[in-house]
């Protein structure tokens, strides 16, 4: 897990991935699944990011923006679809 973490500080510049605020000595990285392990339960890298402890809690298991493409990019674009998105007459 060492491994990985010094990875991800080396990829993303010794700060946190949401607020680029970098992490001190007393304050370790937490590790934060990008896509939230509920969903896609992986400990691959491109999934990982580094975030400080507040960053981590105050995202808990929301769904970050890409997730949401990826989701309604497997939904069909029907007449219920489109109701529901206003979009339909
Ligand atoms: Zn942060």
């Amino acid at each position: 897990m060492n491994r990985i973490r010094a990875n991800l500080l080396a990829r993303d510049g010794g700060a946190c991935f949401y607020c680029r605020r970098p992490f001190t000595e007393d304050e370790r990285p937490t590790f934060d699944h990008y896509i939230p392990r509920a969903i896609w339960r992986t400990w691959r890298q491109r999934n990982l990011v580094l975030a400080c402890g507040p960053c981590n809690n105050a995202k808990a298991d929301a769904l970050p923006w890409t997730v949401a493409v990826l989701v309604l990019r497997n939904v069909r674009h029907g007449v219920e679809w489109q109701r529901a998105c206003g979009l339909a007459a």
